[in-house]
């Protein structure tokens, strides 16, 4: 496949590109053009231009095109998970439970909301203001390679429901389904400009994207020091800014929890797309009464996994994202090693043969009795690495929980209710779990504290974010003095 630019409505090529790799067979698959400053800001002059007509165009029309983007994605829902497995090295099956028809459920879902969304009403006497939604202007969506087209519709659907036009920047780890998206988006005939698409290098282009100053919204998804970065360049402008970044998760294990229920939960939660999620739960503290079994359990729980061909039907564990980014785990499994852990599981590269013998695979790791400050217990790995800590008591276990810069998620396994609710109301994250994992409703707000971002987005936070407020009071009878505060 040749991909390109999406720039005002053409298919651009380029001089430069960046070789596309299987991570799986370390195979160059495609390439991709390496987008550079000048790119973007022909993006960002398209988005703007076409911002007048597309915010002005009616919210009825606005829906429909979310609603024919959903189909045309469903229609290429094989080709765009297959696309999706290549790139990532994650399970084909999962890409098609998840990956593809999230995004097709995040175009259904924000179009749903389009048409029940109202502006606000107050009335003073018998004066009336009203707070409507305006949208801001050019949205820039900055994107990861762990769920590339999930993640980019996530923001794309509430941008365009809104008004705004946009342009986007992949990963160019993963650059095939945005790509597919864009033919998708030309297809059903979205007016040039109002989607743009630049591949390439964050450190080439990144910079220019998010200081320049007809970009008035940036929603950035990925590392924490990234998005430390991208605070720093969008501050000169007062850009809205919504982040959400890395995550160091606790799944805290109480002695009273349903154990075959917790073992499937935990062990999902630490190794589902091969622990690249965001979410995943990468410290295990578990209480001490029951963690030999637990342990026991996700061992015989994880050897039922097959880990291989990311495009074989039965396999549930897949390569990691590229070479280079396992070397990185391999990093933080020595320094564990180096700091007293302890390998229960996993630890090295699988044995594979054929076509995968040079993918990026590697295998499922619990390691335990690693100091508690050891960076691999303090620090993203974003791999399938999890750390071990046991505890006695709960004040304990949330201590344990809280003892990070993270504030993503977490998970309570437990029986009791009162203590998951006295658990959960004391771990400092976005969202707590309790005797489950993962289970995403679109309507509630999505983001982290502390280090794991800035902001919540899904429904009305979504909306809210991509749009500015305005207030507009119609004064029949004018106020007595007093009130004019
Ligand atoms: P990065 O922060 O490295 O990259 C994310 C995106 O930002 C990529 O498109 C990257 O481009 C781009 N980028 C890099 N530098 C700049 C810059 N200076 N200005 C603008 N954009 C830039 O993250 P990863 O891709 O490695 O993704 C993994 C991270 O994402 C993990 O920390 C994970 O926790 C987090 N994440 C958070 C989620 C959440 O909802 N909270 C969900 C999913 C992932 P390039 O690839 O070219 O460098």
């Amino acid at each position: 496949m040749k991909i390109s630019n999406y720039i005002n409505g053409e298919f651009i090529t380029t001089t430069e590109w960046i070789d596309n790799i299987n991570p799986a067979t370390g195979e160059v698959i495609s390439r991709l053009p390496r987008g550079t400053s000048k790119d973007i800001q022909n993006s960002v002059e398209a988005a703007k231009n076409a911002f007048p007509v597309w915010s002005k165009t009616p919210l009825e029309t606005r829906i429909n095109y979310l609603e024919k983007i959903a189909s045309a994605i469903e229609q290429k829902l094989d080709a765009l998970a297959l696309a999706e497995s290549i790139d990532t090295g994650k399970p084909v099956t999962l890409a098609k439970s998840v990956d593809i028809p999230r995004a097709i459920n995040n175009f259904r879902f924000f179009a749903a909301m389009g048409r029940t969304f109202h502006d606000e009403t107050y009335f003073a006497g018998n004066n009336i203001l009203t707070t409507r939604r305006e949208p801001a202007g050019v949205a820039a969506l900055i994107t990861p390679w762990n769920l590339p087209l999930y993640l980019l519709t996530w923001k794309l659907a509430p941008a365009l429901l809104m008004g705004n036009t946009v342009v986007a920047k992949p990963s160019e780890l993963t650059p095939t389904t945005a790509h597919m998206l864009a033919e998708i988006l030309h297809s059903v005939g979205l007016p040039k400009g109002v989607v743009n698409i630049v591949h390439g290098y964050g450190s080439d282009i990144g910079d220019t994207l998010t200081s320049h100053p007809d970009v008035r919204i940036i929603s950035f998804t990925g590392g924490t020091a990234t998005g430390a970065r991208i605070s720093q360049q969008s501050s000169r402008h007062f850009k809205k800014v919504s982040l959400e970044l890395g995550g160091k998760n606790p799944s805290v294990v109480f002695g009273d929890c349903n154990l075959p229920l917790t073992i499937k939960g935990v062990t999902r939660s630490a190794f589902l797309n091969q622990g690249q999620i965001c979410l995943c739960g990468s410290r295990l503290l578990i209480h001490k009464s029951i963690a030999d079994e637990l342990i026991e359990g996700m061992k015989k729980e994880i050897a039922t996994w097959k880990i291989g061909n990311p495009q074989s039907e039965d396999t549930q564990f897949g390569s990691l994202i590229s070479a280079q980014h396992r070397e990185k785990v391999e990093e933080y499994v020595q320094i564990a090693k180096t700091n007293g852990g302890q390998i229960i599981f996993g630890g090295k590269r699988p044995k594979l043969t054929g076509l995968f013998e040079r993918g990026a695979f590697y295998e499922p790791t619990l390691i335990m009795n690693q100091k508690p400050d050891c960076p691999s217990v303090k620090e993203e790995i974003f791999g399938p690495v999890v750390t071990v800590q046991t505890f006695e008591t709960e004040a304990q276990a949330i201590e344990l929980a809280n003892d990070t810069n993270y504030g993503l998620s977490a998970s309570v396994w437990t029986k009791d209710l009162d203590r998951a609710t006295r658990v959960s109301s004391q771990i400092r994250a976005g969202t707590v779990w309790i005797n489950s994992w993962l289970v995403r409703d679109l309507r509630v707000p999505f983001g982290g504290m502390k280090s794991s971002g800035l902001g919540r987005e899904g429904a009305y936070h979504s909306l809210d974010f991509f749009s500015e407020a305005k207030t507009i009071g119609t004064f029949v009878n004018p106020l007595p003095e007093e009130t004019l505060l």
